[in-house]
């Protein structure tokens, strides 16, 4: 009688000892879960369409179009027409929406790096926003600001870079850093600069 006591006492604890275990382990593998949806909340975030804020770093086309209003030339004193100020009006939301399905699209594809591109002539980005200048989908989402345009009559877009090299560690050819040392580089004011339509 005594043993078959015993025995019953000794499979109680292994019993207990095995829920135990279960328990701990159960609890282990909800860390590591929540921990997997904290940083895809992260990556989610980074993702998020710059369309969502843009309006807060770009103007208003009401307000383009009553700062239009009061110039009446560009930047080597030629004349505007109401016709150059429709283009520039226009332009300026075909390239703010071009670069925001650039961005858009290429989340779909987890794009790290996008670059600068100048589809015609543009005296004020090709000195300060360089062809083949890139920044990081991370810099895209703290810095919405660097998404063209940046003047009226600016042709810089942003392209989405499709090859697979980290443009951080490697050198390709023509790309380098927008940002130097992590820091927003000088940006054209938006006002002070109309190129030719
Ligand atoms: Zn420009």
């Amino acid at each position: 009688m005594i043993y078959l006591l015993i025995s019953l006492a000794v499979l109680i604890v292994f019993i207990l000892i095995a829920i135990r275990v279960g328990v701990t382990r159960e609890k282990e593998q909800e860390k590591t879960s929540s921990g997997i949806i904290h940083q895809s909340g992260i990556y989610s975030i980074v993702r998020r369409s710059p369309r969502e804020n843009v309006d807060q770093h770009k103007p208003a086309v009401e307000e383009i179009r009553k700062y239009l209003s009061s110039q009446n030339v560009d930047m080597f004193g030629k004349v505007l027409t109401p016709i150059d100020k429709e283009t520039l009006l226009a332009s300026w939301h075909q390239i703010l929406e071009k670069s925001i399905i650039e961005v858009e699209e290429g989340d779909k594809k987890g794009t790290q790096f996008y670059y600068y591109e100048l589809s015609g002539d543009d005296p004020v980005c090709k000195d300060l926003v360089p062809k083949g200048n890139f920044v990081t989908r991370e810099q895209i989402y703290h810095y919405p600001n660097v998404i063209p345009p940046f003047h009226l009559g600016c042709r810089c877009e942003l392209k989405c870079y499709l090859g697979d090299e980290n443009l951080r560690d490697t050198r390709v050819f023509g790309m380098r850093p927008f940002f130097t040392e992590g820091k927003l580089p000088h940006l054209p004011e938006w006002k002070k600069t109309i190129t030719p339509a």
